[in-house]
């Protein structure tokens, strides 16, 4: 530790703080334009000078000068105020002092330190900058006029986005932060850089000229969009969101752009039922009477409950104890039992069902393994914290995907396999550790079961057989089985979802292998992150909505369990286990279902199957923001509130219950998800008693591990290896030459994405990557239409000719207008094969 003086304040810093950072501790305040503790000191600005005794030079920069032992400083002298009010005098050359029309005043670093330091007159003259300003780039308009070039958006966009869009061009007066070649920005529109500007230079164009900052009511909530959690300060006037920034914390595009699907004219106001094959509009009473009524007529084991992950906590688990105790049908589920079976993969062998290290891991982790996993489109928050752990703390990366991805040009090893051929990967990987003897023996022998029959089973993977299978040179499986087996703390990150179908239990246990063989488990900075899906994809499998388990994953089928909640509930309880979302949405499998904030038709595999299974039910109610491609079939369709409009809990990735604040009314004659069950329960005789969802969340923290006390989970004794096993991918077929990878983009995940105007702006197509190769073979041009056809289905999509995917595969993002899903069978063992025609016309 280091001792200094500051302002006549003794403090003790650690070795390695900035002056600034020692004086923020001592409380002594130090204006600053181009710092921000996310980027590295710059030292552009100099307003955060102060005075160091014993130093030959009058004042110095505290944001890049280290603190030292002993030293002296003064924030405040006469001489400092002056010198500062004299850089302010500087900057305001060129300034235009156009702060009426600025969206920025009321919330401009500058104006509030001319204000502060009171910098009424300025004694340098010279001519404002004249600049053009760019109004063509999407959701960002850029006056240059304004800027001060403390380089913040440069740097955040290179460091933290690694992106590196703009920077700084030109010398001297003429310095400016540009594009290449002036051109409109063609970016990720995260929208960093808008939220990081001192000054009125970058401003959101769904902001301009819509209010005056000070006029918006600040609500604090979560994103309702990726399972990361974000913070969101929405900012609220006349029941309407504004805009929705971090409070210094990171934004991807759709948690900054992608709120206005909560005013979308398309929302769902009211209640419709159908009659004469048309949805007409009903009163509430109307629908839910309909409901009740219907639901009492079809018998218990035909009824069936899907839900999504828009929900609260506390709505999700009202949702199962309707169905479960008011309807008396275990028939639930959601797509966790599909999409995210990696966490029951994760429970086999260690436990527990979530990830087994924070966020703030990856910052402690000296390897990082992305196992199917893209992060800057899926998890974009996530993305940046790996950047940055390679570029700022050395962590190796070792990405083991089928095609390149944004990270693929940090330093890394990149094992580009054959599609679906990870579990032989794996297995060579695991093969090699066991060979080289680069095991944890002791961690294995006191920790784990299972490892005698888990080097037998890897024993045929040798790095030259899987070689074969999977594409990789062989000593490139060896260079990543040594990088991982040789670190002290290594980190494995699988993304998992709907529109990544694929092995989810062998790739979480065969990480999970990897991680007990190597002793990455239990400490700090190691383990296994399975990165769901939506905002409460964790919170919705923790509470209950997963077949055959009641809330915390506890076995239906245990009657001890039930006993337990049942005598909460107060109610019998079926012991059938209850049908899968896949064997639920088959047709004939039940008569009647309900379905909340789920539209399988466009997030399921095989779509037109489901499409058909909807069409044959005797009763279908969908509760939905929007009046989706399911709703379409419903027989009623209630009005849901979104995110915005309703209080509660989302858990997070990590397993953080995050609170949810009610920023707007519902819009019409909308309503929570939490509302609707608690009046339906009255319908269906089996009331469920609740003023608020605080009162709902008791009720879980008494029934659900991990929600009042720790999930124990992780801490048994004995975790399992468990083999896996690598099934050989079917014949190839000359008609169908080409292998599909889906996948989400960073601006689409889900219906609410196609309903943000923003969103859709900058992103407004479907597209399908190709290697430049397949497409001059195949004589089709970069951006043209062609159609994609699987056995199942055809969509047409645009082409991008691209690098990112090897010959032969084809990559098709989630976009909300075309169901690529379509194009996969829902049970399906190999990569789904496709072929591309021109479209000639
Ligand atoms: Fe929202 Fe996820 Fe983006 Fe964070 S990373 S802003 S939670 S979509």
């Amino acid at each position: 530790m280091l001792s200094l003086t500051i302002d006549e304040k003794e403090i003790q810093v650690e070795e390695g703080t900035t002056i600034l950072e020692a004086c923020e501790k001592a409380g002594s305040h130090i204006p600053t334009l181009c710092y921000d503790k996310r980027l590295l000191p710059f030292g552009a600005c100099r307003i955060c000078i102060v005075e160091v005794e014993g130093t030959r030079q009058k004042f110095t920069p505290s944001c890049t000068t280290p603190a030292t032992n002993g030293m002296v400083v003064k924030t405040t002298s006469a001489d400092i105020i002056k010198a500062r009010k004299t850089i302010l005098e500087l900057l305001l050359i060129n300034h235009p002092l156009d702060c009426p029309v600025c969206d920025k005043a009321g919330e401009c670093q500058l104006q509030d330190l001319v204000y502060e330091y009171g910098v009424a007159e300025n004694r340098f003259k010279g001519e404002k900058s004249r600049l053009p300003i760019d109004h063509q780039s999407h959701l960002i308009e850029r006056n240059l006029n304004r800027c001060i070039l403390c380089g913040k958006c440069a740097r955040i966009c290179d460091e933290l986005q690694d992106v590196a869009e703009v920077s700084f061009v030109n010398r001297g007066i003429r310095a400016k932060i540009g594009t290449d070649f002036d051109r409109a920005l063609n970016c990720e529109f995260c929208g960093q850089c808008i939220d990081i500007c001192p000054v009125g230079a970058l401003t959101s164009k769904l902001f301009k000229y819509k209010a005056r900052l000070w006029e918006l009511q600040n609500v604090q909530t979560i994103c309702p969009f990726c399972s990361v959690g974000c913070h969101l300060n929405l900012g609220i006037k006349d029941n309407k969101i504004f805009q929705a920034t971090s409070n210094g914390g990171n934004l991807c595009s759709k948690g900054r752009f992608g709120f206005e699907y909560v005013h979308s004219q398309q929302r769902l106001t009211t209640p419709l039922i159908k009659k004469d094959d048309q949805l007409i509009e009903a009163s509430w009473e109307e629908a839910l009477d309909l409901i009740a009524k219907k639901f009492k007529e079809i018998p218990a084991n035909n009824l069936a409950g899907l839900c999504g992950s828009r929900l609260t906590n506390e709505e999700v688990y009202l949702f199962q104890k309707l169905m479960r105790a008011g309807l008396q049908t275990n028939n639930i589920d959601n797509a966790g039992s599909y999409a995210y079976a990696g966490l029951m993969g994760l429970k086999q062998s260690l436990g527990s069902a979530g990830m087994t290290i924070s966020l703030s891991d990856i910052d402690k982790a000296d390897c990082i393994v992305l196992l199917r996993c893209d992060l800057s489109e899926t998890h974009p928050t996530i993305g940046i914290k790996v950047n940055l752990a390679v570029k700022r703390n050395e962590a190796k990366l070792i990405i083991i995907n089928p095609k390149n991805i944004k990270m693929s040009k940090l330093p890394n090893l990149s094992l580009i396999h054959h599609p679906k051929t990870e579990i032989a990967l794996l297995n060579s990987i695991i093969n090699v550790l066991i060979n080289e003897g680069l095991v944890d023996k002791d961690f294995i022998s006191k920790h784990t079961e299972g490892f005698g029959e888990l080097k037998k089973s890897v024993e045929k993977y040798t790095p030259q057989e899987v070689s074969k299978i999977t594409g990789i040179d062989k000593e490139l499986i060896k260079n990543a089985a040594k990088t991982y087996g040789n670190s002290q703390k290594a980190i494995i990150l699988i993304s998992t979802g709907l529109n990544l179908p694929g092995e989810e239990v062998k790739l979480a246990q065969s990480a999970a292998n990897l991680a007990l063989l190597t002793g990455n488990l239990g400490k700090e900075g190691a383990g296994i992150g399975i990165l769901l899906e939506k905002n409460n994809s964790q919170g919705t499998v923790d509470m209950g909505t997963i077949s055959g388990f009641l809330p915390g994953y506890q076995e239906i089928t245990d009657y001890k369990i039930r006993e337990k909640f049942e005598q909460v509930w107060n109610v019998k309880l079926p012991s059938f286990r209850g049908l899968s979302a896949l064997e639920i949405l088959e047709k004939g499998k039940v008569k009647g279902l309900y379905i909340v904030a789920e539209n399988p038709i466009e997030t399921y595999p095989d779509s037109d199957q489901i499409k058909q299974a909807l069409e044959s039910l005797e009763f279908l109610v969908v509760q939905d923001m929007f009046l989706t491609q399911t709703a379409k079939l419903a027989d009623v369709v209630l009005p849901a509130c979104a995110f915005a409009e309703k209080e509660g809990t989302f858990t997070n990735v990590e397993g953080k219950v995050q609170k949810l604040n009610m920023a707007l009314s519902p819009i019409g004659k909308s309503k929570s998800d939490l509302e609707i069950f608690i009046t339906l329960s009255k319908l269906l005789g089996y009331e469920i008693n609740y003023s608020n969802s605080a009162e709902v969340m008791d009720e879980i923290k008494s029934l659900v591990p991990g929600y009042s006390t720790p999930d124990k989970g992780t801490q048994r004794l004995k975790w399992k290896f468990v083999p896996q096993t690598f099934e050989k991918l079917p014949v190839e077929d000359k008609y169908y030459p080409f292998l599909l990878l889906t996948g989400h983009t960073h601006f689409h995940s889900g219906s609410m994405s196609g309903k943000s105007p923003a969103l859709m702006e900058v992103c407004q197509e479907s597209i399908v990557e190709i290697n430049p190769e397949d497409a001059k073979a195949l004589e089709i041009e970069n951006e043209e239409l062609v159609k994609v056809s699987s056995r199942e289905a055809g969509i047409k999509v645009k082409t991008k000719i691209i690098r990112k995917s090897p010959k032969g595969v084809v990559f098709i993002p989630h976009h909300p207008g075309k169901n690529v899903l379509s194009l996969i069978k829902k049970d399906y063992l190999g990569p789904t094969r496709v072929r591309i025609e021109k479209i000639e016309g």
